[in-house]
């Protein structure tokens, strides 16, 4: 299913997609063009070729050649060519009903894609994750219960569910007296979001729980945010949502997505602008401080929403203790180092996905060490690997075949001119993992497609 619902960039704007996660490219010349001219080259090596070179790789079409000569990106010269002119057709797939609101809520995670990736259904978005953030964690916490953040199983069923078709409801839920257990939004990068207040009612930021970027861990050591991840700003830029409540309404940072000043917030944080949204604020609630959307409750929490899982035994508050620093440590490790007493203590931590281990280290002021390793860990999922096949179908017409994981959405944006990105969407893979179409010869179309992490 193909979800197109944005109008991307104009003239000579050329900007790439949230450049993170580029895999490959398509370019085709615009179909009054003749190959490999000389405009046409300098407009790539100025804008596609930069970019792609940055996080991704080229493929370049020339007409005549066999289809595993397609794969070659240079001629003999080293000079970028491309000389096919053919075009997405236009009924590929049928978005869902809802395809907008589809298409802004995926649209939000996609920065941190494949890390942070979404399906979706007629009524929800789906996000799978692990949780963790790309930033530091832990480091700046004064008020700490000896938890640190490992990897969860936010996949398959235990997926977040963002709602496609929010609701306003007659009865808004406070969180000043209410959802102190769960999150109540999750975060663009995959961390979910806490109550302002933690479970005994305190101000989680002002009693020094959190760390510098606003989070902390919980019982089952999992990371979420209790503060509004204004920093993700960096990453997403000012316009886009930080975060999705899980009323399904999006929370936008200190400034309205046209940069003006954010008037007129309710008690949840949001309002009316043209389309209800939440907004974050450097003082209480700091996130939405309710649900103004329509959620089920349940003990005190918000449903669905995915469940957590501890591997160790619940730790106790270490009072005075100061998180100095923190290091990632290789893929799976963690290192930090606190004051406690005027004594400096290091506190490693890791994951094993072979013996679905974790392990936590400490090592006190005269270098003995205590190390525990819990069995019980799950690790995420392999995520398939994806690939792009092109045959020629003959009459210049070109089949596309595109696998990855079943039923995950992966983003591409298109363009027919090689001046700007027009399109912006999704096409999200059937249970059998692939997606196969036919681009016929007619006006140019570059199809641009983001996937895994190019320094892979
Ligand atoms: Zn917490
Ligand atoms: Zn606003």
């Amino acid at each position: 299913m193909l979800v197109r619902s944005k109008e991307l960039g104009g003239e000579g704007d050329f900007s790439p997609l949230p450049p993170s996660s580029m895999v490959f490219l398509i370019l085709f010349r615009g179909a009054n063009e003749p190959p490999g001219s000389p405009e046409m080259i300098s407009r790539l090596r100025h804008s596609v070729f930069r970019s792609s070179l940055a996080c991704g790789y080229v493929l370049a079409l020339q007409t005549g050649l066999p289809a595993h000569e397609w794969h070659r990106p240079h001629d003999e010269s080293g000079v970028l060519v491309a000389s096919v002119g053919l075009s997405i057709p236009t009924d590929l797939g049928a978005g869902p009903e809802n395809e907008a609101e589809v298409a802004e809520r995926a649209e939000a995670f996609t920065p941190f894609f494949p890390k942070v990736r979404v399906r979706w259904d007629e009524s929800w978005l789906y996000v799978e994750c692990d949780g963790m953030p790309d930033h530091g964690l832990m480091a700046g916490i004064t008020n700490w219960q000896q938890q640190v953040g490992i990897p969860q199983n936010y996949f398959g069923d235990n997926a977040w569910q963002i709602p496609l078709s929010p609701q306003l409801s007659d009865t808004p839920i406070s969180t000043s007296d209410n959802l102190f257990r769960g999150a109540i939004a999750l975060a663009v990068n995959g961390v979910p979001i806490f109550n302002a207040l933690n479970n005994r009612g305190e101000d989680a930021f002002l009693i020094g729980e959190l760390d510098n970027w606003g989070g902390h861990a919980g019982r089952a050591d999992d990371y979420h945010y209790h503060a509004a991840p204004l920093h993700l700003q960096e990453v997403v830029g000012e316009a886009a949502p930080i975060a999705y409540a899980l009323d399904g309404y999006p929370i936008y940072g200190l400034r309205e997505p046209d940069g003006s000043e954010v008037v007129g917030l309710d008690e949840s944080n949001g309002h009316f602008g043209p389309d209800y949204h939440y907004h974050a604020s450097l003082s209480y609630p700091y996130i939405n401080g309710g649900m103004r959307g329509v959620v089920t409750v349940a003990g005190g929490q918000i449903e669905p929403q995915p469940s957590t899982r501890g591997v160790r035994p619940a730790t106790t508050p270490l009072r005075g203790a100061e998180i100095i620093s923190y290091e990632a440590q290789g893929e799976s490790g963690h290192s930090l180092v606190y004051t406690y007493n005027n004594q400096s203590y290091t506190l490693e931590w890791s994951t094993s996905e072979a013996a679905s281990t974790a392990t936590f280290a400490r090592t006190d002021p005269a270098g003995a060490i205590d190390s525990n390793t819990y069995e019980g860990w799950v690790a995420p999922p392999d995520f398939a690997e994806h690939s792009l096949e092109l045959h020629s179908q003959g009459g210049g017409r070109l089949r596309f075949s595109f696998r990855g994981e079943p039923g995950m959405a992966y983003p591409f944006a298109t363009s027919t001119d090689f001046q700007g990105w027009q399109r912006f969407g999704f096409l999200q893979l059937g249970d059998d993992g692939e997606e196969i179409f036919d681009l016929a010869p007619s006006a140019a179309t570059a199809f641009f497609r983001m996937g895994a992490p190019v320094s892979e």
